[in-house]
């Protein structure tokens, strides 16, 4: 059973996140998503320093990070980040991806990594690059290799859309030790900044998170340490193995899920605060005792997305729950990213809709929070990816029978 209320200190979690996210995002927000390509935020550097004091550096308590340190049910690390990302991306999601430290790479190591990788990498910003030009959802068509050579890894290939990547520390690199061998070749790498043969070659111009840098990399006989693989090396040789082998990489993406779900609530419960506030404004009151069929439209439509946004944010807290408590959420975790990412990018859409040529203009961050939502229902697997992992769940489908 879930027990939805918060403990304490998740709500003073939320509480900072909130005000920071109203006292630092929103009065800059503006003047970010107009200079792409900045440096990171001068405003943001203490806040990451504050954050990697507090030891939310991207390190995850062992008990905490989706495990069970005792039979005793757990509100932990995952809870925490969804609920403190929701609320910070209620001022911007954009400043909060270029916080320093907290980036998606950073997730990945926690899902996969060693002890002591997860110690000696913990507290750099880590970059995620995955996608590549002619791989994106298919994520098993990684064509970026790595060949060991003496006590190091040879890395060769081109990354591109990923995030942070041009600011972070460090990247977490997908590449293949072997082509022919499919899916479970493919391992992660971390890859340090300044290391010869990894280049930025762009950042792209983009519709929303316009803050927020997106990189692409070409690795040319870019040469790392071999304790720089996360998890094992070894491919394995049946069917049944290398099933499991991908679908440890792949585990990264029920942690990395869920907050870009929260992600999404955040910025529609900010969309439709501030529409609401207007309607308010214009003589139109919200009576939730009145029943939706004596409402008029416009009500109607506002009662109709806070309860899209509900549901959203309870399955955001049961996929959540869920990894906190070690529980497999894979299921969950599209679940949540499906509906939140849809109703997200509805919701924001619809509120500049109502709010007319206010909504479209830039006096307020309506049309903002639009174009920012929408890459919520594509990054860390599109609408259609989710639903497909759904599918393959409920009907127990493979990848292979169910395309
Ligand atoms: C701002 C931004 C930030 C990003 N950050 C990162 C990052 O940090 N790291 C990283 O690795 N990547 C990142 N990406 C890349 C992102 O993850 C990909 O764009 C996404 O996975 C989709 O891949 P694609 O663009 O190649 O589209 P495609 O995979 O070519 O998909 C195109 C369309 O076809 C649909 N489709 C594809 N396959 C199927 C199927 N089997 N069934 C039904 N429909 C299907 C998709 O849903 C989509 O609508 C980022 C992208 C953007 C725009």
């Amino acid at each position: 059973m879930i027990n939805l209320e918060l403990p304490k200190k998740l709500q003073m979690a939320q509480q900072m996140s909130h005000q920071v996210a109203a006292t630092v995002f929103r009065p800059i927000a503006r003047k970010y998503d107009k200079i792409e390509h900045c440096d990171t935020p001068e405003e943001l550097i203490p806040l990451g320093q504050m954050i990697k004091g507090m030891g939310g550096d991207g390190k995850k308590p062992e008990s905490q990070s989706g495990g069970r340190a005792s039979d005793a049910v757990n509100n932990g690390a995952n809870m925490m980040q969804v609920l403190t990302t929701a609320e910070m991306s209620w001022g911007c999601i954009g400043l909060m991806l270029s916080i320093p430290g907290l980036g998606l790479g950073n997730a990945a190591i926690q899902a996969v990594g060693t002890p002591q990788q997860k110690e000696r990498f913990g507290g750099l910003h880590c970059a995620m690059a995955i996608t590549e030009p002619g791989c994106g959802s298919d994520s098993a068509a990684v064509k970026t290799s790595a060949v060991l050579d003496g006590d190091e890894w040879v890395l060769n290939g081109e990354k591109i859309f990923a995030t942070s990547a041009s600011r972070g520390d460090a990247v977490v690199v997908w590449a293949t030790l072997d082509k022919s061998k499919g899916k479970a070749a493919i391992k992660s790498f971390v890859v340090e900044r300044g290391t010869p043969g990894m280049e930025i070659v762009r950042c792209e111009d983009k519709m929303g998170l316009r803050v927020s840098d997106t990189a692409a990399i070409v690795f040319t006989d870019c040469r790392i340490p071999k304790d720089n693989i996360l998890g094992s090396a070894e491919i394995a040789d049946t069917a049944e193995a290398r099933k499991k082998a991908f679908g440890g990489v792949m585990q990264t993406f029920d942690n990395t899920r869920p907050p870009v779900a929260a992600m999404a609530y955040g910025v529609a419960r900010a969309a439709l605060e501030i529409t609401k506030e207007l309607l308010q404004k214009e003589g139109i009151e919200f009576r939730y005792e009145k029943s939706i069929y004596n409402s008029t439209a416009i009500q109607a439509e506002v009662y109709r997305m806070e309860a899209e946004l509900e549901a959203a944010r309870l399955l955001i807290l049961k996929a959540a729950w869920m990894a906190d408590n070690k529980q497999p959420n894979s299921k969950q975790a599209s679940m949540c990213k499906a509906k939140a990412g849809r109703v997200g990018n509805q919701i924001t859409l619809k509120c500049v809709e109502l709010c007319g040529s206010l909504g479209y203009g830039e006096e307020l961050l309506l049309e903002k929070f639009a174009r920012d939502s929408k890459i919520l229902d594509i990054f860390e697997g599109t609408q259609q990816i989710q639903q497909l992992i759904i599918a393959r769940n409920v009907l127990g489908k493979s990848s292979s029978e169910l395309k």
